[in-house]
């Protein structure tokens, strides 16, 4: 396995390999990584010949007020994990900015949207450092995780809109025994918000019941999870809604639900914030 620090060498090595032929295909992440990210690194690899890993903690996704400093760094486990799923290259830059950079790709009206409007700026920073990334990397493929819905979302819209030459997988997300999304960020959580937070999964497995059971009301399809939620409450719900996945517009709770749609929940554990998600429907198709 090759642990390339410059944006030269990973594009030279990605050039390398697919001179020889070969289907690159890539998973971005910040590191710190878990069964969630090993599970995208196994999606890569059943549809690539080589699979390449970024670790990089971009810090022109984070607010001032974020946690950037304390976001989880875990280097060695982080490569033995990479040996493990049999990744051929890891790309951990120091940077990938100079610093009189000033270009950003940006999504208008998409990158204020529930996650985009509690974290101004977090999606221009997302879609700047992945457009970059696609560069650099010069992948036939990348996969990202449906963990991050609206991340994933704001993916697909760019390499539609600017005709990159990548194709995009959405995984899965993959969970902890009681039905916790696994994130980076869970290790933060005391014992107590541990239990408590199982309440999201089970929140969105209410609504999702409701939906399975023919339910085509967004007011009602949400009534049946917030009922669950109110049982073991969060310390505070940024949001719990439903978001059409085409014009990520927030559903109107008195329309009728046609299409699919995500179902999407944030809520915050003392200074953590947990995001999780259901889809309705065929949404990654
Ligand atoms: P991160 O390192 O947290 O920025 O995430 C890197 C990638 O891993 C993103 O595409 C995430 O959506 C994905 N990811 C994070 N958590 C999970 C999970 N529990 N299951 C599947 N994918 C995940």
């Amino acid at each position: 396995m090759e642990i390339l620090r410059t944006a030269g060498e990973f594009r030279a090595w990605s050039r390398k390999t697919r001179l020889a032929g070969q289907r690159h295909g890539f998973v971005p992440t910040m590191g710190a990584l878990h069964e969630g990210h090993a599970s995208l690194l196994r999606e890569a690899k059943r549809r690539a010949d080589v699979v390449s890993l970024s670790i990089y903690v971009n810090p022109t996704q984070f607010g001032p007020s974020e946690d950037f400093q304390k976001y989880p760094r875990t280097w060695e486990a982080d490569v033995a994990t990479a040996e493990r799923e049999g990744v051929d290259a890891i790309f951990a830059p120091q940077t990938l900015y100079t610093p009189d950079s000033i270009t950003q790709v940006v999504l208008p009206g998409w990158n204020a949207v529930l996650e985009g409007e509690i974290r101004p700026g977090h999606f221009d920073g997302v879609a700047t450092v992945v457009a970059k990334l696609f560069h650099i990397a010069e992948c036939d493929l990348a996969v990202f995780g449906q963990k991050d819905a609206q991340q994933a979302l704001l993916v697909r819209r760019m390499i539609r809109d600017l005709d990159l030459p990548v194709d995009l997988v959405v995984a899965p997300t993959i969970r902890e025994e009681d039905g916790l999304a696994m994130s980076s960020r869970n290790r933060y959580l005391s014992s107590e918000d541990r239990s408590r937070s199982v309440v999201l999964s089970r929140a969105l497995g209410a609504s999702v019941d409701a939906w399975k059971g023919g339910e085509t009301s967004p007011e009602k399809i949400l009534a049946a999870g917030w009922r669950v939620l109110g049982g073991t409450p969060p310390d505070s719900v940024d949001y719990f809604t439903l978001l059409d996945p085409d014009s990520l517009a927030v559903l109107d709770a008195r329309a009728t639900l046609e299409g699919p749609a995500i179902l999407v929940v944030a809520a915050r554990y003392g200074s953590t914030r947990l995001l999780d998600n259901a889809v309705l429907g065929n949404v990654w198709a």
